[in-house]
């Protein structure tokens, strides 16, 4: 089973992409996906029940933002996969505990892309999370990929990977493979233990051009 393990609908606030148009662009690059809304799980329903008709699986999942509890300032963003229940944004420690609770999957995206909401305390806190996204298609720099995944290596973390796609066209440009799983419990089972390979390409960087007017308000999608 392949799985871009990081992607965004309209209900991030800062992408275009309806469920019906993830579902299909997803069977056309023979993905299945988890989708990962901006603190939001509002996509959930409907893309599973649309994966199900087309034969897409749909990991629940969601990119929340964190905070510390010593400073209040911003510590960036955790995904949970395979969740049962919105998880609130909050202190990190909150948000972990938040999401043991639930069994999830709990993975650090883009790192060390420090132009973006990479998790300030991955360093100090390695040992809470289950995997590292070493490869994100909309990273600035393949390095900080590659770092992700040296970081990953020597930790002996399991990887991920994702387009984070806010746009259509960006829908399985990265993924990871898990050979053996049958099921989205086997998926998860080996992805905990790191059976899987990861995949990608990068993105032009014109897709953060879009999401900067879609957070303004550009291109929302009508009758929703
Ligand atoms: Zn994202």
């Amino acid at each position: 089973m392949k799985f871009d393990c990081h992607m965004h609908s309209f209900r991030s606030g800062d992408s275009i992409n309806l469920p019906k148009t993830i579902i299909h662009k997803a069977k056309e690059k023979k993905v299945s996906i988890a989708i990962t809304d901006h603190n939001s799980i509002r996509s959930w329903k409907e893309l599973t029940s649309l994966g199900q008709k087309a034969g897409v699986q749909v990991i629940p999942g969601e990119e929340i933002m964190t905070f510390d509890e010593t400073n209040q300032k911003i510590t960036g963003e955790l995904i949970g996969l395979f969740l049962n229940e919105l998880v609130k944004s909050g202190y990190y420690m909150e948000v972990i505990d938040s999401m043991r609770e639930q069994d999830a999957l709990i993975v650090v995206p883009h790192p060390f892309d420090f132009l973006r909401n990479n998790f300030f305390s991955l360093k100090k806190e390695w040992k809470k999370v289950d995997c590292i996204e070493s490869f994100n298609s909309r990273c600035y720099s393949d390095s900080f990929n590659a770092k992700a995944k040296a970081f990953a290596e020597l930790h002996g973390i399991p990887q991920t990977a994702g387009s984070d796609a806010h746009f259509p066209e960006e829908i399985g440009s990265a993924f990871l493979e898990v050979p053996k799983a049958d099921s989205l419990e086997d998926a998860r089972k080996l992805m905990k233990k790191g059976k899987n390979s990861v995949q990608g390409k990068r993105s032009s960087v014109m897709v953060h051009v879009k999401t900067f007017f879609a957070k303004k308000g550009f291109f929302k999608p009508k009758n929703y």
